[in-house]
């Protein structure tokens, strides 16, 4: 049954691919966004499309009426690379929290089942090695990635408020590391700095020694999750989306040198703080209930993503 959704953080990387899988899938999509690191152009192509709308708004504010109400909302807004979300941090934080209570606020009011796009980053710097849902996390409160990851500790707190003293129906996912077409080509995680620094023929800044881990989703494989847990019955979450694909950045490096046909050169320059020093999901909650699985290679989406960066320099040199 085709369903009216509203996609916040909709002109964002993976809310513009959200938004297209839903209106492939006949749904209503209406995005809703302030522009702050997406941007019109990653849904361009979607403004003609009768079923679907954006409006620019700011979700640290009460959400206005949208013409109607919602079935299903998913809440994505808000930066999610470490350089912007550490540019305002307290933009950051409010974001995460006061995002979060207006998506719930407005899904209370329409009876809408609410998705909580949270992250990895609750997990800190990881002391359990892959990290289960059920692991606490081991974050600093008081570091500079503390806006971002306790925003979105917040987040599911009240989203889980929300679902046992309203009433609402919640979905909750952990996404680790996700890349793809339409990132930012000024966004500052690793993928699109490697694969911008490759393409244009630059150094690729390593952070560190290199041996810190992440394992890395390509953008589709990620949506594909969504729209399980959403369609799920009664799944609450968390659960954690991902690959098991674990690779320190100077392997990283080395994919990205391959994808674009190019040996790298690196640069080394310091390590952030608080920079976790392994990542990895455990997806055995995602496999069992929603029989998710991850299917695309880095190799593979690494060289899909080149070719979206490769044509975006192209643009810029025309
Ligand atoms: P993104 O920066 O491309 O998208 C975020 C979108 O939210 C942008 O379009 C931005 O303009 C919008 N936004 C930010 N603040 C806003 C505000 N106050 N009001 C309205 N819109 C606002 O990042 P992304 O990678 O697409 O991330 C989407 C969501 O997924 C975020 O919530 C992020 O925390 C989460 N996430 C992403 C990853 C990843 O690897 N891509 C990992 C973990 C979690
Ligand atoms: N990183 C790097 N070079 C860059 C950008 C990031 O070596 O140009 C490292 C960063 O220190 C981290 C990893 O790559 O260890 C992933 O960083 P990203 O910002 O993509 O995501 P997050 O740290 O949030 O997982």
């Amino acid at each position: 049954m085709p369903l009216r959704c509203l996609v916040t953080g909709g002109a964002g990387f993976v809310g513009s691919h959200l938004c297209d899988r839903l209106l492939a899938e006949d749904h209503e999509v209406l995005a809703l966004d302030n522009f702050y690191t997406g941007s019109r152009r990653n849904v361009a192509h979607l403004v003609e499309h009768p079923r679907f709308s954006l409006v620019e708004h700011d979700v640290r504010q009460p959400f206005p009426a949208l013409g109607g109400r919602f079935d299903w909302i998913f809440h994505l807004a808000c930066p999610a690379s470490p350089p912007h979300y550490q540019r305002d941090p307290v933009f950051t934080s409010m974001t995460a929290v006061l995002g979060t209570l207006h998506g719930l606020e407005r899904a209370e009011a329409d009876g809408a089942r609410f998705f909580q796009a949270s992250t990895s980053e609750v997990y800190g710097d990881p002391e359990v090695h892959p990290q289960p849902e059920s692991y606490k996390g081991s974050v600093n409160t008081l570091g500079p990635r503390a806006c971002y990851d306790e925003g979105k500790r917040m987040g599911e707190s009240l989203c889980m408020d929300f679902h046992r003293s309203r009433g609402v129906e919640v979905r909750i996912v952990r996404i680790f590391n996700t890349y793809g077409p339409r990132m930012n080509p000024e966004d500052g995680r690793v993928v699109s700095n490697f694969l911008m620094q490759a393409l244009r023929g630059e150094a690729l800044t390593l952070y560190g020694d290199g041996s810190q881990t992440r394992s890395f989703c390509f953008v589709d494989d990620l949506i594909d999750g969504f729209l399980r847990l959403m369609s799920h019955p009664t799944e609450v979450g968390p659960v954690n989306l991902g690959t098991e694909f674990e690779f320190t950045m100077r392997e990283l490096a080395l994919e990205v040198g391959r994808a674009v046909g190019k040996a790298p050169v690196l640069v080394h320059r310091p390590l952030p703080a608080d920079d976790p020093t392994q990542r990895r999901p455990d997806l055995s909650r995602a496999r069992a209930v929603l029989g998710y699985e991850p299917r695309t290679p880095l190799a593979e989406g690494l060289v899909r993503t080149a070719a979206y960066f490769a044509a975006r320099i192209e643009e810029e040199t025309r």
